[in-house]
């Protein structure tokens, strides 16, 4: 396992993070984000988004479960399973059918959907140190642990 640590001074510190990550994959990843409500995890998914090259708003999918963003550079879904009720209910969706090796997968409150989403490669959480965050990266496959070795140059 390889970790990075970082603080976030502000929410465009958040977002650049984001968008520096996105500059670094190469291909597909699964990426979790961890933290307590309003910790950061779609403001850092925002960045994330427009490093891919979206120029419009990212809202999180309380009530759809994901949002698609299917870009030039590569198709980036956006999960947000804090209001998901039975985990089975991913099933029903196609989960499946979102998590391509090629795809880049965001995912907020992953624990709720159990063994129904696919392990991550970069495990992240986003936390409060007073008005501002802290985010801790840490990888959980090989393709994570690129991603976090280039963070940390
Ligand atoms: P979550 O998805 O984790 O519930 P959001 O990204 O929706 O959190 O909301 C985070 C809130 O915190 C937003 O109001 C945003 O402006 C703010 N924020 C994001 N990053 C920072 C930061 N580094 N320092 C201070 N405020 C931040
Ligand atoms: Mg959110």
């Amino acid at each position: 396992t390889r970790s990075f640590e970082s603080h976030l001074n502000d929410e465009l510190a958040t977002v650049a993070m984001g968008k520096q990550v996105a500059a670094i994959i190469k291909q597909g990843a699964v990426i979790y984000l961890h933290g307590d409500l309003g910790a950061g995890k779609t403001t850092f998914t925002r960045g994330v988004v427009q490093g891919f090259g979206h120029t419009g708003k990212v809202k999180s999918p309380t009530y759809t479960l994901v949002e698609p963003y299917e870009l030039e550079r590569a198709n980036v879904y956006h999960f947000d399973l804090y209001r998901l009720g039975d985990p089975e209910e991913l099933e029903f969706m196609g989960i499946r059918d979102y998590f391509s090796p090629q795809a880049i997968c965001v995912v907020e409150w992953p624990e709720k959907g159990g063994e129904f989403i696919p392990v991550p490669d970069l495990d992240i959480t986003l936390s409060y140190v007073g008005d501002e965050r802290k985010i801790v990266f840490k990888s959980t496959s090989e393709r994570g642990a690129a991603i976090v070795d280039k963070l940390k140059k």
